[in-house]
């Protein structure tokens, strides 16, 4: 069964194509630009890269240039379209009503839409690569696979803002959180690593990267999580603020006179650890300007560590027991003094990472010292290949 999976954003789209008999990634690839002047196509097939450099004016003509490719008599891997047995779309928000992966029906349909009011810049652009592909795919089956889903376990204790109850009935204003495949996919993974049935799992799932999300997982299911009604809240992030006291942002937008959505933006792309630094929003840049002695720079790693230490310790006394504390993403799974500095402190609840055995990047490893009392690992995240298999199992279904 050969599988395409499709992530729009507003202006990209990231595809791969899955041949599920192996799970072997057959070709991937990213447009770039669309609707903007300078839209290209790049696709990989191991090392060989085909670029093709057209506007690209909407999303369905960015499919359209996907499907050529795919077809591509040179740089392509499979001979017709009818080929693609079943497309798998990640969208960002399903709200309360999708708890999991589901077929596209009306249903669904009108929860993307309804919850595009928490996501307006993913889910209409999300739509927009689900439309093309039911026209220039007709007939074949698309699944959404929903970042909000893998959270809808949680309990009134975790989701609930404290604010008047009437918020929630009335606006649905709670906590949903994101990174839901990325989080299920180490879930499983664990355990399949740990050999335990993943019933029995409980593990603190640090999702690390420009956007960074932790998940307290209890018997294999999300039960808190940092992220809220929007990616925004929780750890401080490449450009994102993260958790901050809402009367700073009603201060701030009084005193600078400040609209709401202009605020929204400096929240979400002018804050986080480049708004603090000055210096970046990616961690090696960081890194870099700290050890060259930018305090800035320094104070924005400090934070970011600070918080992710607060969390974790957090979530442990949340769920009771964990089995591991898990790093993945960008910086989760590449930095190795970022895991380290995390990690330090835990010490005192036998807890400690072996500094020869986290020299890794990517790839699923242990690295905890062997008696330390809860493992400490460093698990490579793949939510393409997460929303192949579930568009799989639903499609056999
Ligand atoms: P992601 O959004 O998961 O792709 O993660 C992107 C982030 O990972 C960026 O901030 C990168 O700087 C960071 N990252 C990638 N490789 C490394 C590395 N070797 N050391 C530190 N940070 C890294």
């Amino acid at each position: 069964m050969k599988i395409l999976v499709i992530n729009c954003g507003s202006s990209s789209l990231k595809y791969q194509l899955f041949n599920m008999d192996n799970e072997e990634v057959m070709v991937k690839g990213l447009v770039e630009r669309i609707g903007i002047d300078g839209s290209r196509l790049i696709q990989e097939k191991g090392d060989d890269k085909y670029t093709v450099e057209e506007d690209m004016k909407d999303h369905t003509e960015a499919v359209g240039h996907v499907f050529d490719a795919l077809v591509d008599s040179e740089n392509g891997v499979i001979k017709s379209l009818s080929e693609i047995d079943a497309v798998g779309h990640r969208f960002v928000h399903g709200g309360e009503k999708i708890t999991k992966s589901s077929l596209i029906d009306e249903e669904v349909r009108e929860a993307i839409e309804e919850y595009t009011k928490f996501a307006p810049l993913h889910n209409p652009a999300n739509l927009m690569g689900l439309e093309a592909c039911e026209k220039l795919l007709a007939g074949v089956p698309n699944v959404a696979v929903f970042d909000t889903a893998f959270h809808q376990t949680m309990p009134e204790k975790t989701f609930l803002y404290g604010i008047d109850y009437k918020y929630y009935e009335e606006d649905a204003i709670r906590k949903y959180g994101f990174h839901g495949t990325s989080h299920n996919f180490i879930t499983n993974k664990t355990a399949e690593i740990l050999g335990k049935d993943v019933k029995d799992l409980n593990i603190i799932s640090c999702h690390l990267g420009n956007g960074s999300s932790i998940t307290a997982v209890k018997n294999g299911k999300s039960y808190d999580t940092s992220m809220g009604l929007t990616p925004l809240e929780g750890l401080i992030m490449g450009t994102r603020s993260g958790d901050i006291d809402p009367a700073a942002i009603t201060y701030i937008m009084q005193h600078k006179i400040i609209s709401a959505n202009d605020m929204e933006n400096i929240l979400n792309k002018e804050s986080g650890v480049l708004g603090v630094s000055g210096v970046s929003s990616d961690f090696r840049d960081l890194e870099a300007a700290a050890k060259e002695g930018n305090k800035r720079a320094q104070y924005a790693l400090d934070m970011f560590i600070t918080r992710t230490k607060r969390y974790i310790a957090g979530y442990m006394a949340e769920i009771g027991s964990a089995d591991a504390i898990v790093f993945t993403g960008g910086i989760g799974e590449n930095s190795i003094d970022m895991r380290k500095e995390i990690m330090d402190g835990f010490q005192q609840f036998g807890i400690e990472i072996d500094e020869e055995k986290n020299k890794v990047r990517g790839g699923a490893h242990i690295v905890s010292k062997d008696d330390s009392k809860v493992k400490i690992m460093v698990v490579a995240t793949n939510e393409e290949l997460m929303i192949a298999r579930d568009t799989k199992s639903i499609v056999e279904a």
